[in-house]
């Protein structure tokens, strides 16, 4: 999934906007700067992918969120509905997770 691919808004976190958990909060999408770039940097594609491709091309999205001034919110975002897939907020799915396990292990103390 992505808002480029499939809004055709030139942002992928547009796509979460029917979204009903965030729908309300949707103002910082509008200075989202993957707005027009590529979203196949931000997910995996449909066939097969090399580690190697793979770290390339998070690479360079991490790149675009690193400049990114909602960066924060997107990240929330992605935590909160706990978007399985792509980059999000600089962080791919597996570090969104591992970030997530420490919070939960922080909190039970
Ligand atoms: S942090 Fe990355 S994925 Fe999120 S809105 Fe910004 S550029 Fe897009």
């Amino acid at each position: 999934m992505s808002a480029a691919r499939s809004a055709g808004t030139g942002s992928r976190a547009a796509t979460a906007v029917s979204r009903p958990t965030w729908d309300e909060d949707v103002a910082w999408q509008d200075r989202a700067l993957c707005r027009g770039a590529n979203p196949d940097l931000f997910f995996p594609p449909q066939t097969f992918e090399k580690k190697e491709e793979r770290e390339v091309r998070e690479a360079q999205a991490k790149a675009v969120c690193a400049q990114c001034p909602v960066r924060l919110q997107c990240l929330e975002y992605a935590l909160t509905t706990r978007e399985p897939f792509g980059v999000w907020g600089g962080l791919n799915e597996t570090e969104r997770r591992r970030l997530q396990e420490r919070s939960a292990q922080r909190a039970a103390g």
